[in-house]
């Protein structure tokens, strides 16, 4: 049975349709399961948390290469699959939870230890709220060591974009770069999943960096800088900021950036990760 069979064979067996509302295209492409796993570099001293395993594709190569694999799921209408499939497997745990309520600090302590040492997140995530884990994996200040996930096509482009280099950015972007070195490992077609989504698709590799690209005492306030620089895509880096309240003074503003030699009238995308961070060092000393 190739793998196309397989996911059919199963799905009919259990009564399985695919969610939509839960972003629900599994993986039917044996080569692309191979390339991720390969990607993810993944070893008997790893920890791998999956989010989404749905049928157990990807899950069960993970579970051959990882000394343990967590897969977190929200549907549980694939439980029992993954519980009948890898009943065998002592280095197992499946979660019945939404990703983005689970507590995967208190997680990973729970589960590192002398022989597992590290966490890898490997996942073909669920697209409709791919910024939000992404966000969450890189907020949460966890100890992980890369994160190797299929998102959209078009996302991954934004996602893996250097600031000040790349122009398709986004304010994502900057949190990327901050905490990673990001890159596009492999274009996936749209024909490798089922259902078949209306995109075609890209694996990504995000390394962790252990200290972050940039010194910046309050990273909050950077990062609030630049989420509201992004707020309104069409305005001036000087508009989106006075309209929001980060300036006293458009005037103020004005000085600031000629003081760093920045153009008055540049626009979010075009400044680099450095050029926020001396911006919002000047607006907050
Ligand atoms: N890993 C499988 C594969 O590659 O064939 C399925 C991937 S599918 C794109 C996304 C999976 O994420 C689905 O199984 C879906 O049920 C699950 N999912 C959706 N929202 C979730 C959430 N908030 N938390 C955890 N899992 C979620």
């Amino acid at each position: 049975m190739n793998l196309y069979e397989e996911t059919r064979f199963i799905m009919n067996k259990y009564g399985i349709q695919a969610k939509k509302s839960l972003g629900q295209n599994f993986l039917i492409d044996e080569e692309v399961v191979n390339k991720i796993i390969e990607n993810s570099e993944i070893s008997k001293s790893d920890l791998v948390i999956e989010i989404g395993p749905g049928l157990g594709t990807l899950t069960s190569k993970l579970l051959e290469k990882a000394g343990k694999v967590i897969a977190i799921e929200l549907d549980n209408t694939v439980l029992k699959i993954l519980n009948d499939r890898f009943k065998l497997y002592d280095n197992f745990e499946l979660i019945n939870q939404d990703i983005l309520k689970t507590d995967l600090n208190n997680l990973i302590r729970l589960n590192l230890n002398n022989k597992i040492k590290y966490c890898k997140v490997v996942a073909n995530l669920p697209y409709y709220i791919t910024t939000p884990i992404i966000t969450k994996l890189l907020e949460e200040n966890l100890n992980l060591v890369s994160i190797t996930v299929m998102v959209q096509k078009e996302v991954a482009k934004r996602l893996t974009g250097i600031p000040g280099k790349s122009k398709d950015i986004g304010a994502i972007s900057h949190y990327i770069y901050y905490y990673s070195d990001s890159k596009i490992v492999l274009n996936v077609p749209r024909s490798s999943f089922i259902p078949s989504p209306d995109v075609d698709s890209s694996v990504i590799v995000f390394n962790l960096l252990k200290q972050p690209r940039v010194n910046i005492e309050d990273k909050d306030f950077l990062f609030k800088i630049i989420k509201l620089s992004f707020s309104q895509k069409r305005k001036t880096l000087l508009n989106s900021l006075v309209n929001n309240n980060i300036c006293s003074s458009k005037e103020e503003l004005e000085n600031i950036l000629t003081e760093l030699d920045i153009n008055t009238k540049v626009r979010a995308e075009e400044l680099s990760l450095q050029d926020f961070v001396n911006i919002s060092k000047k607006i907050k000393p």
